[in-house]
């Protein structure tokens, strides 16, 4: 088996960097020739004439073009005193080009060129251009509401249309008005420039030509069945039949994503000696920065690169070499349910407009060819656009930061494109429920706390209720567990009923309180462990994603850090762990998440009275309850809940006797 990834790989130090100040300066002096061969390079006078004599421009250009990495670079040589935040959607992407451009300028990553994501700071004073997820600028935009410490603000990528882009966009209209020495650049790799150009009443839209070379597109005559096993195959007949050339491959997450690595893992050696030895390379926003910059480094000459992403390497990242797309068509979305009011997030079809930006991944340096994994008749069918995530998603995250900035009224706030009257005023009432809003919408003290720590409202809430209950670690813990993706996997069907038995015999208490009790035992027994094999052992027999696991690690020890600044953690004890006032706690932030059984194992949400099922993966699953929590709703071929604990009716009564009320008239 081919295993390019060592699992004892715990730090994400790079030791690739070079150390001396000679080293880089001559690094810097190599890259400068790739840079000149950018397009944006060539035409550089002309476009910083236009970016220095504008308030506001608007920048497009094709992926690849070099827009995220040289118009910073350009902008601090027109003037050293230019301090320049630079934000992405993704913390992959944030981290990634940090690299790159400290790298090309010749310093050390932290110093004139650095980044901030959320649970991770690689910045000092002296960092001139900094990258930023678009949520840590907003962080930033709480604490300093002019920004005042930048002079100019580039939102990258902002044709992805994240609800905090949108909100960035928002604050930046106001305050290129209140402020004279701030300039804006908005930069986009699709077309739809005019949208950004309008908001921000008719600003210069410059456009930087990337080369582009023909790409072919291939169609399958019907549906793929299995997914994983079609991008499989597919890739191993490429690698068979075309010559040179990297693969890429989008997938919608990380769960096949893995799938389809462990598989090309164990055929690579197995096929034949005379085609090139296929590399598989995982690439999502969970990765560790060490792994995710694994796709960038060239492979041996009789190597190649099967690159399994998800749309990460759609427009935020280029990786060069790649001649082969294979586009399942897929990706994973939040999406907004508003009978039951949360997010779920669901595995849809992308839109054509996504489809041809994954295409074009394939023609960046040659002629390239794109298989895409549908028939061409549903290609067609699929919608022109992708509908901006404001329009889709909860907004409650998004309304409590308009607050905790000053915006009261936040119907009146530039917005770019408004959300529902629905979705606005369910998320008020919501952020009324968890008690960060009074009873006039003003944000109160709790309301404040929420917002300075990195998870949805719901969380912050229980974070905080946690630690003033006195047993802030062990839902630390918790939280932490929910803040990764995919740490309990979804065991193979012929191992199911063993890895769940195991789980139950290793962690009682999850029998009687649930699936919460299950992540709080798993993550103290691991931590109790100190021989890495052991771990790694107890990981594989009760099917625990280790990569996720170590990033729960680490994720405890940064929420720990936030809810420092907001809270006293002195008076909690860490030893206390008493289920009831746990589970109790995350009531108050998950009253929305409740449903009483019925007969027959039925459940019915509290709120709504919407038919629900416990999932499979739930160690509550085919247990008789009378009432349950739930942490997440997933749609599959029904309304699962995940993440399950049993709840008392007593305490839906003590926490929120309105919502029961309510449910026995409806009934
Ligand atoms: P754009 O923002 O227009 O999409 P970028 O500035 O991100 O373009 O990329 C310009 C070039 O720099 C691309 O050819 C890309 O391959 C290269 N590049 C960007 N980031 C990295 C990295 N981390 N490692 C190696 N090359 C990179």
């Amino acid at each position: 088996i081919v295993n390019f990834y060592s699992d004892s790989d715990e730090s994400d130090s790079d030791d690739s960097a070079p150390a001396s100040f000679g080293d880089r300066k001559k690094l810097a002096l190599k890259l400068l020739e790739t840079r000149k061969t950018l397009q944006i390079y060539k035409s550089r006078h002309e476009l910083m004439e236009h970016v220095l004599s504008n308030k506001v421009t608007v920048l497009i250009g094709e992926t690849g073009s070099g827009k995220s990495t040289q118009l910073p670079q350009f902008l601090l040589e027109s003037s050293p005193d230019e301090k320049i935040a630079i934000t992405q959607p993704r913390r992959v992407a944030a981290i990634s080009l940090a690299k790159r451009v400290s790298e090309e300028y010749g310093c050390t990553l932290g110093k004139e060129v650095g980044y901030t994501v959320r649970f991770q700071n690689q910045s000092s004073p002296s960092t001139k251009i900094k990258y930023l997820t678009d949520g840590m600028l907003l962080r930033e935009l709480m604490l300093d509401n002019d920004l005042s410490k930048y002079s100019t603000v580039i939102l990258d990528e902002a044709h992805e249309r994240t609800v905090l882009t949108d909100l960035l966009l928002g604050f930046l209209k106001n305050l290129v008005q209140k402020r004279d020495n701030l300039r804006v650049v908005v930069m986009s790799a699709t077309l739809d420039a005019e949208r950004f150009a309008n908001f921000f009443d008719g600003c210069p839209i410059l456009l930087v030509e990337g080369k582009q070379y023909p790409v072919e597109r291939f169609y399958l005559p019907t549906g793929a069945d299995d997914i994983v096993d079609t991008v499989c195959q597919s890739v191993v007949q490429l690698n068979s039949s075309e010559l040179s050339g990297d693969i890429l491959v989008f997938l919608a997450g990380q769960e096949e994503i893995d799938k389809c690595v462990d598989v090309i893992n164990e055929v690579a050696d197995k096929v034949s000696k005379k085609v090139p030895l296929m590399v598989p390379l995982p690439l999502y926003a969970s990765l560790s920065p060490i792994k995710q910059q694994a796709v960038f480094k060239p492979v041996k000459p009789n190597q190649r690169k099967v690159i399994f992403s998800t749309n990460i390497a759609e427009t935020s990242l280029t990786i060069s070499g790649v001649r082969y797309v294979l586009d399942t068509g897929l990706r994973k979305v939040k999406v907004w349910k508003p009978e039951l009011g949360l997010d779920t997030l669901l595995t849809t079809p992308i839109s054509q407009s996504s489809a041809q930006q994954r295409m074009g991944r394939a023609g960046r340096e040659a002629p390239g060819k794109c298989f895409r994994l549908l028939p061409e008749s549903d290609y067609s069918n699929l919608a022109p656009q992708t509908e901006p995530e404001i329009l889709r998603c909860d907004v409650a995250s998004a309304l409590l930061m308009l607050k905790k900035a000053g915006v009261d009224k936040v119907h009146r706030f530039p917005w770019i494109q408004k959300p529902s009257k629905q979705a606005i005023s369910s998320a008020l009432l919501k952020l009324y429920a968890l008690k960060a809003l009074d009873d006039n919408g003003k944000i109160t003290d709790l309301g404040h706390k929420m917002a300075v720590l990195p998870v949805t409202p719901h969380l912050a809430g229980v974070l905080i209720h946690g630690c003033q209950s006195g047993v802030a670690q062990n839902v630390i813990d918790i939280v932490a567990c929910l803040s990764v993706e995919n740490l309990l996997m979804n065991p193979h069907a012929e191992v199911r009923d063993e890895v769940n038995e195991k789980r139950r015999n290793l962690f009682p208490q999850a029998l009687k309180h649930g699936d919460l009790a299950l992540l709080h035992g798993l993550i103290r027994m691991y931590m109790s462990m100190k021989d890495s094999k052991d771990r790694t052992l107890l990981c594989k027999e009760i099917a625990v994603n280790q990569k996720s696991l170590k990033n729960v690690l680490q994720i405890r020890q940064q929420l720990r850090g936030y809810l420092e600044k907001v809270c006293d953690l002195s008076e909690n004890d860490d030893d206390k762990a008493d289920f009831s006032t746990i589970i109790k706690i995350f009531l108050a932030g998950f009253i929305n998440n409740t449903a009483l059984g019925s007969s027959d194992r039925q459940y019915r949400t509290v709120n709504g009275g919407h038919k629900i099922a416990i999932h499979p993966s739930s160690m509550m699953f085919g247990k008789k309850i009378d009432a349950i929590m739930y942490v997440e709703y997933v749609f599959t071929t029904k309304g699962y809940a995940r993440t399950v604990s049993p709840i008392d009716l007593a305490w839906l009564q003590e926490i929120a006797p309105h919502f029961l009320g309510n449910r026995q008239r409806d009934d």
